[in-house]
């Protein structure tokens, strides 16, 4: 890694799996005004449906999901039917709009739920928005609660992708993080998924954990490639204990720096690329013949609530505690807590409790975010055109200093990051996002009054 990438390595680019991110939301987005945004749906429009599971049954202490330890699995069926009533809301409120292209189930562990009341759910779908034999499912899977026979109901019941939540295989860093699952077990979920006929198979690692050293990292890599998912996603650990109490038991001297971090991150592009993966976006890989290194190829990756994905639907709609949909450029939070939203949910109203409209000038960066984080290139003209001239100044001051130190290549009015630089992918989004007030300008405060 160039020496003048270095100091970029400390700071807290966000995600940006959604534009502004969800710390910006507030309460001037009621039920009714996401039930109204709903009832505007365009009749064929696709739909992305997401399910929140919030249970796990136990805590990995790194975890920054919106969930809960769970060991009464009759407060789970209690969530199932809260969910099945908020599907129909939602049909009520589309009336026969939209069609469901894709349906995600996340968490939390989505497989705490046993097969059949996952089912139920997709009952309530089909019978409230309509599925079609195209309509793609997705599951993230805890293998620790996989049981006997659920992979082949799960494949039963249509799910084409499987993503197993792998974060490290070495046996010291899983004890640091509350996360003990051994290398056999994913071993046999994967050849489970496998025999079912699955051709899309998705692995989670983590790196920047405690106790991970570059042998250690190459050796859970080497065991990943070994096992052969179609997708990986490598993602960086954030650590804000101040925010995150159960982060508080991971014992912070065992933390990999940032130079370690950034040299794990490299390590796994460098071998997930050797291997044969595609690199999609900046911390996905995928095999050359996934739909995901095919929407890349032919220039239609998205950047949604799960990161990069194939999936096109413009409105995405979120079913349970904290899940956030996205509807006619309105973004609606549900109440986060399960009280909150059986309050809501079981007595017929929506769960909305936060949100946020995109206004013009969000749309033209959000668009320029995700153009840029997709294609590693964007042209920066419509961005600029959107802000008066002092503040286009100050987005190009950022940008300037990331040309100056080799992170982006700047022609005209198009911006490319430079070759090895997508470890810095994040951060060259900051730069073109007024709400960070991005790495250091100082004109960059001012400019995040004037969104
Ligand atoms: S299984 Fe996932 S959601 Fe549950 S505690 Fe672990 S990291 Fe968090």
């Amino acid at each position: 890694m160039k020496q003048e990438w270095r100091k970029y390595l400390g700071l807290r680019a966000p995600r940006y799996t959604s534009y502004p991110s969800a710390l910006h939301f507030d309460e001037q987005v009621s039920a009714e005004d996401y039930g109204a945004r709903l009832g505007e749906t365009a009749l064929y429009e696709p739909l992305s449906l997401y399910i929140h599971v919030p249970f796990c049954k136990s805590l990995c202490w790194y975890c920054g999901c919106n969930m809960r330890v769970e060991n009464d699995y009759g407060r789970a069926l209690r969530y199932v039917d809260a969910l099945r009533r908020e599907i129909a809301l939602a049909g009520k409120a589309l009336s026969g709009a939209g069609r469901a292209r894709s349906i995600h189930f996340g968490g939390g562990t989505p497989n705490f739920l046993k097969v059949e009341d996952l089912e139920r759910v997709l009952d309530a779908i089909e019978a409230e928005l309509g599925l079609t034999d195209s309509t793609s499912l997705a599951i993230e899977l805890d293998p620790r609660l996989i049981r006997n026979g659920d992979i082949d109901r799960l494949a039963a019941l249509g799910f084409g992708r499987m993503s197993l939540g792998v974060q490290d295989f070495d046996a010291g860093v899983q004890a640091a993080i509350n996360r003990v699952q051994r290398f056999e077990l994913v071993e046999s979920a994967v050849g489970e998924m496998r025999r079912v006929g699955l051709t899309d198979i998705s692995f989670d690692l983590l790196y920047g954990l405690p106790r991970q050293t570059l042998q250690s990292y190459k050796e859970t890599l080497e065991e990943t490639v070994a096992l052969s998912p179609d997708r990986v996603a490598v993602f960086g650990y954030a650590h804000l204990p101040a925010a995150l109490p159960n982060q508080r038991l991971i014992d912070e001297h065992s933390l990999p720096g940032a130079e370690l971090r950034a040299d794990l991150a490299l390590l796994a592009d460098e071998m997930l690329v050797a291997a044969g993966y595609v690199r999609i976006g900046f911390d996905h890989y995928a095999k050359r013949d996934n739909p995901l290194a095919r929407a890349a190829r032919t220039g239609r990756l998205r950047r949604n609530f799960q990161g990069f994905t194939d999936d096109l639907s413009e409105t995405t709609i979120g079913f349970g505690a904290s899940a956030i949909s996205f509807v006619g450029e309105m973004y609606a939070q549900n109440a986060k807590t399960l009280g909150e939203y059986y309050a809501c949910v079981e007595k017929g109203r929506m769960a909305t409790s936060r949100g946020l409209v995109l206004s013009p000038r969000e749309r033209v960066i959000a668009s320029a975010i995700r153009t840029f984080l997709c294609r590693s290139e964007v042209d920066i003209r419509p961005l600029l055109a959107a802000f008066a001239p002092r503040d286009a100044n100050s987005i190009c001051a950022n940008l300037d200093k990331l040309e100056v130190d080799g992170v982006i290549r700047w022609n005209e009015d198009i911006v490319t990051l430079a070759p090895g630089a997508n470890i810095l992918a994040r951060v060259v989004a900051m730069a073109l996002d007024p709400y960070e007030a991005a790495i250091g300008c100082e004109q960059g405060r001012a400019l995040a009054q004037a969104i």
